[in-house]
């Protein structure tokens, strides 16, 4: 199966991804990690898209294609894949399309997290992760159970990615409703969008996105 989660920043895409990962076992694909990775490890990719994230544009749509159709290709994903954070542009679904084409997959659903942008820059700014294996908790939102140590493998450092600052939210924003929210209608020609209520809390957007699975 291969699904996209589309929503802005903030929207839930790599809370509900990681769930679906634990519970169907389908891959979560996040392009974001993917080039954090790549920024923190100094390859040539990673050099060219840290200045880009950090002012909170997007990295070009060549580099995007490349890396995802790279991945796809890994044996890992033939059980399925979550994509988190692709495609943000037209240019990168029209390419999905014909990646996915020779690939022989093809795409069953993409899930809109429908979200009001006024709650997006706090659930950016107070969210973080688990150093250790990368379990997302919010300040506010999603607190461990017990503070200080991941639910997940009991790590006790955390990080939080520096790109989630209130002014970088902003231009995230502008970009999601600007290139990335004109996917919305090109997916509804298909007949394959979908829609879930971002706005509710995280444990009833998973029983949403379930509920949809259920009809995949
Ligand atoms: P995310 O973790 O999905 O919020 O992505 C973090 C940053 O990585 C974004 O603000 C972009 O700069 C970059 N990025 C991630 N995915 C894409 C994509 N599909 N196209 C362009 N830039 C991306």
């Amino acid at each position: 199966m291969i699904l996209i989660l589309l929503g802005a920043p903030g929207a839930g895409k790599g809370t509900q991804a990681q769930r679906l990962q634990d519970k169907h076992g389908l891959i979560q694909l996040s392009t974001g990690d993917m080039l954090r990775s790549a920024v923190s490890e100094g390859t040539e990719i990673g050099l060219k898209a840290k200045a880009v994230m950090e002012r909170g544009d997007l990295v070009s749509d060549d580099i995007m294609t490349g890396i995802i159709s790279d991945r796809l290709d890994q044996p890992d994903c033939t059980n399925g894949v979550i994509l988190d954070g692709f495609p943000r542009t037209e240019a990168q679904a029209e390419a999905l399309d014909s990646m996915l084409a020779d690939k022989k997959m093809s795409l069953n659903a993409v899930i809109e997290m429908k979200t009001d942008d006024t709650v997006l820059v706090e659930r950016v700014t107070g969210r973080y992760t688990c150093a250790n294996c990368g379990a997302g908790y919010h300040d506010k939102f999603l607190k461990p159970a017990e503070e200080g140590v991941c639910d997940k493998c009991g790590g006790n450092e955390f990080s939080r990615r520096s790109d989630d600052t209130a002014e970088t939210v902003t231009t995230r924003l502008q970009s999601y409703h600007n290139q990335t929210a004109p996917l919305l209608p090109y997916y509804k020609g298909k007949g394959i969008l979908k829609q879930v209520d971002g706005m509710a809390e995280i444990e009833e957007v998973t029983l949403q996105i379930e509920a949809l699975l259920k009809n995949i």
